[in-house]
């Protein structure tokens, strides 16, 4: 089988299992080669609902934990989009097919060589309203705030307050919030400038490390 059949397969089973309902998210997984974003030994493993090793310690969700943020995050065609966690740059690469052309992602990452690699890997494929920033992304990237929509895929013990800042008014941040154990996706929207968080599943995220999230020493 193709990859490109081995990916219309996973999009068929996320929509079947009712994951994936949005058209312009579904159009994103169907567009995205997920296989070009993990590394060569797992590359046969892309199509299948796992979360895989992408190195230095960390990994990328699994396709339908992926499609359950992206779903909440209702992220609309020219949005603002900032993403801390940028990992294999697979998540960026769907929200770049969601905003489009009208739209901007900027996605932070703290490991350098995850950053350097993903960005490489995006140009290659052709996005171009995506700009990888090294950094720690519990400050946000104030830069260019406010955003409209802020997804985080790292877990953090709390909703980093910077975060909430450069929410843009009617804006939403989807981010994994609990132990380093498990977490609870929390929705977090901004309206007249009041914050109201919703729960929602139960998920495991890698930690997000940094001043407003996970201290290092923290983790042992
Ligand atoms: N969204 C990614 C997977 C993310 S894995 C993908 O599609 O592949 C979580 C990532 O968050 C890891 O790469 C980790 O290094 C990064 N991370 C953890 N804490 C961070 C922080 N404070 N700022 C930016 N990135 C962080």
């Amino acid at each position: 089988m193709g990859w490109n059949e081995k990916r219309r397969k996973m999009v068929d089973y996320l929509v079947k299992l009712g994951y994936l309902s949005s058209p312009e998210i579904i159009k994103a997984f169907e567009r995205v080669p997920r296989h070009e974003f993990v590394p060569k030994e797992y590359r046969k493993m892309a199509y299948d609902d796992t979360p895989l090793p992408i190195g230095l310690g960390q990994t990328i969700s699994a396709p339908s934990m992926i499609a359950t943020m992206l779903e909440e995050l209702q992220a609309r065609r020219g949005d603002k989009i900032l993403e801390i966690g940028t990992g294999s740059g697979y998540n960026a690469a769907l929200l770049s097919e969601i905003t489009g052309e009208g739209g901007m992602v900027y996605t932070i990452e703290r490991i350098e060589e995850l950053a350097i690699e993903a960005e490489r890997r995006l140009r290659k494929l052709g996005y171009e309203n995506v700009e990888v920033v090294i950094g720690d992304g519990t400050k946000g990237y104030e830069k260019c705030s406010p955003y409209d929509r802020i997804i985080v895929t790292a877990a953090s013990p709390r909703i980093p307050k910077p975060l909430m800042e450069q929410l843009a008014e009617k804006g939403r941040m989807v981010i994994p919030v609990g132990s380093l154990e498990y977490q609870i996706l929390n929705i977090v929207d901004k309206f007249k400038g009041e914050i109201r968080v919703y729960e929602k599943g139960a998920c495991v995220f890698v930690p997000l490390i940094g001043e407003h999230g996970w201290k290092e020493a923290q983790l042992v």
